[in-house]
């Protein structure tokens, strides 16, 4: 006995010397020595076949996805001998779980993104800004709506965030410099420390690092660690443009001090655009010499832009006018040089007003591939920036599935031999079309959709108690009206058909649409007797007054919707919406609704992580369910599907049809309430469930995403990554 016991403790030992690497810029443990080693020479090769992917936000929270802890977890590993793996391990078993750098879609497409590499094994790294005060906490009080809190996060406490040290000094940490200058180029140099989040895939034998620049330190002048304190703080102007250059500005440094060889910047929207800056700043300096500044003409600058446009991808990510950044000329005198504000006047003119800069303007000038991120979106975008339509192609968004497909469904998943493989390469979903009349499946199908729903329900539940409670101890008035019935007319039913809807609350999305005549949807839930839950969540930026004010009108309907409808509607809005909240929102509510104005949802992909668990969208026909669609046979559509013109793309409130897409929303829903409660239609609606499975998980996944951003770097990879990028590909064409 006791023997034995000593093997297994060594044997484990040896598990954990296998995820240690010990490395010039620090210990890091999920990977090995060797898996570092082999990914660090790919992305310091001087062939450059690897991509650097720039991103203002990353949204990958521990407590979604985190094979470093899973793995300790399967092999029981709680500890270990050597004393620095005994406090990771810790670390990674205990420690926080939220990584609060994300503000919503765009920060979880690159998270997803990322993995995705990892698990491909494509070497890329990213880079993005670390905020010492996260995006913000919501609380939500009803008479007042959405209160916007400020959070305390510490990334010294994080596991799998690494502080790098100086392999020239390595009681120090590594730091970089970069210039920023005044209206008479005089240069304020600011100074950035460097955390790795080592994104590790399932295997252990590949990771994607993700260094974020930390602008907080002593030695930086006030502003700019005031700039690193929250993503998007948009409380002047001239913090945003300060956030977007030490973002962009960042790059090439960062680059250049890790001998990052990358031939590949991707830019995740325009926010890093600067770093295009620094290479035509850079090509002038070769070509011209250090006197550049003072001898450079413009037709040496679109020289420059020209040369150096084949190291840049694009993706732009929304026809909305807020996603894209303009700044004043006269406010960027007082940030960057002279020759940077030269650059700017000829590749960077806003076609509406002359005094500023517009930085998706540069974004789509400057690049070798730039692409939108869905077929409907790729036509609005193509409508929106004709001059560049020639080279706007469409690569539609994707989810990492192994991040949103539940627990309760991955083990039904994984008891098919037709589905073996699954989380290796989700085109085996395919298969699913095999298991639609397999009776086995069906059952724990639904067996796992009932786990997952009562999981959800409970939470819900609970959190309205102790809203009551909260009452009597704190001034917040709770956010629910439902907090204020009987104890006992509070709860949800799990059983009950139950709506979800969480994203951001941006007008355009329409949080409210289908409120919009209470009377309407109160007379239809009455009329076929069956209860409905609706579950709403998400946050409005602090400065967007008529975001918060949807949040309100959310809370608003709450007691008149259950008082129409004789307390069969129940609307819950669950505050402080972040991934864990989304995983399970997405994977136990029983349909995804989705109602903004056509055609300015560029993707959306909160509803490819609710196909991923089988379950149905509604919604209006716009950006990737469009293509998720499949006639019917994977959720309904409403509102008007109106061609695309200049028009339709106006975010004036009197052009955001309420009456006429909710009209048509309020003749769609019988269908879909009697479909799921009458025990002879409940067939169809299972039918929907394996549909989503079998047609849309194997497309709206981020490996066939990145198979196809893969085309657009031109990257030479082994050949058997070169075989499953290639497979892959070949699973959909986002461009037809
Ligand atoms: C997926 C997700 C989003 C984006 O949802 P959309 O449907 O694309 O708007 C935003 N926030 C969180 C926390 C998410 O998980």
């Amino acid at each position: 006995m006791e023997s034995k016991y000593h093997d297994t403790l060594s044997d484990q030992e040896t598990l954990v010397n296998n995820m240690l690497a010990e490395t010039s810029f620090g210990t890091f443990f999920g990977i090995s020595q060797k898996v570092f080693e082999q990914v660090w020479s790919n992305l310091t090769a001087p062939d450059g076949n690897s991509a650097v992917y720039v991103s203002m936000e990353i949204g990958a929270d521990l407590d979604v996805f985190n094979p470093v802890k899973k793995y300790l977890q399967q092999n029981e590993i709680t500890e270990s001998k050597n004393t620095e793996a005994d406090l990771l391990i810790k670390k990674i078993l205990n420690g926080p779980s939220k990584i609060p750098n994300y503000g919503g879609g765009l920060g979880i497409l690159a998270g997803d993104t990322l993995k995705s590499f990892a698990a491909c094994k494509i070497p890329v790294a990213a880079i993005s800004l670390l905020y010492r005060k996260g995006y913000f906490s919501q609380l939500v009080d009803s008479r007042i709506g959405q209160i916007s809190w400020s959070m305390d996060w510490s990334p010294e406490k994080t596991p799998s965030l690494y502080l790098l040290k100086n392999p020239s000094y390595p009681d120090k940490p590594l730091c970089i410099e970069i210039p920023f200058f005044d209206e008479h180029d005089k240069t304020v140099m600011v100074y950035a420390q460097v955390w790795m989040k080592l994104e590790a895939n399932e295997n252990l034998d590949f990771f994607v690092p993700e260094f974020l620049l930390d602008f907080s330190l002593p030695q930086s002048p006030e502003w700019i660690r005031n700039a690193s304190n929250n993503l998007y703080d948009s409380s002047s102007e001239k913090m945003k443009a300060i956030q977007r250059r030490m973002l962009g500005a960042g790059v090439i440094p960062l680059m250049d001090i890790l001998g990052l060889t990358a031939k590949t910047l991707h830019l995740n929207e325009q926010h890093g655009v600067v770093s295009v800056l620094n290479l035509i700043a850079d090509y002038l300096l070769q070509k011209l010499g250090p006197e550049y500044q003072s001898t450079v003409r413009d037709k040496d600058i679109l020289e420059a832009a020209d040369s150096v446009a084949h190291k840049v991808v694009y993706t732009i990510h929304t026809p909305v006018k807020a996603g894209h950044d303009r700044f004043s000329k006269t406010l960027y005198a007082g940030l960057s040089h002279t020759v940077c504000r030269r650059i700017l006047a000829l590749l960077a003119p806003d076609k509406e007003n002359p005094s500023l800069y517009n930085f998706t303007e540069f974004a789509m000038r400057v690049n070798r591939a730039v692409n939108s991120v869905s077929r409907l979106h790729r036509d609005v975008t193509q409508k929106q920036f004709p001059q560049f339509a020639k080279k706007i192609t469409a690569i539609t968004n994707g989810v990492h599935h192994l991040t949103w497909i539940s627990a309760a469904k991955a083990e039904v998943f994984d008891s098919f031999p037709e589905l073996q493989n699954w989380r290796q390469n989700p085109a085996v979903f395919r298969n699913a079309k095999k298991l639609q009349k397999n009776k086995k499946f069906r059952t724990y199908l639904e067996q796992a959709w009932k786990h997952d729903s009562e999981k959800l329900i409970n939470y819900v539940n609970g959190m309205l108690i102790e809203h009551r409670h909260q009452t009597e101890e704190t001034w917040i008035d709770p956010p629910n009206f439902l907090s204020l019935l009987h104890e006992e007319d509070i709860p949800l039913k799990p059983s009950a058909f139950t709506i979800g809807f969480a994203r951001r609350f941006s007008t355009y999305k329409r949080a409210d649409l289908i409120f919009d005549d209470l009377v309407e949807l109160t007379k239809i839930i009455r009329e076929l007797d069956y209860p409905v839950n609706f579950l709403f969540a998400g946050k409005a930026h602090p400065a967007d007054e008529p975001g918060k004010s949807l949040i309100k009108i959310i809370l608003d309907v709450q007691e008149e919707l259950y008082e129409r409808s004789k307390g069969l509607a129940k609307l819950v809005f669950i505050p402080n919406y972040d991934m864990a909240i989304a995983k399970m929102m997405v994977a136990g509510v029983h349909a995804w609704l989705n109602s903004p104005k056509r055609p300015l949802e560029a993707s959306g992909t909160s509803g490819m992580k609710a196909a991923m668990n089988g379950i149905p969208n509604i919604s209006i026909l716009d950006g990737w369910w469009m293509e998720g669609f499949h006639d019917g046979e994977t959720g309904w559509k409403f509102g008007l599907d109106t061609p695309l013109d200049t028009e339709t793309l106006s975010e004036e409130p009197s052009a955001l049809l309420y009456e006429e897409d909710s009209a048509s929303f309020y003749e769609m829903f019988p269908q879909v309430i009697k479909e799921f409660n009458d025990p002879q239609l409940r067939k169809k609606y299972i039918d929907k469930c394996i549909r989503n499975i079998s047609l849309n998980i194997p497309i709206f996944n981020t490996h066939r995403m990145i198979a196809e951003y893969c085309r657009n770097y031109g990257l030479k990879l082994s050949p058997p990554v070169t075989k499953k990028i290639k497979g892959l590909q070949e699973l959909y064409q986002s461009e037809i």
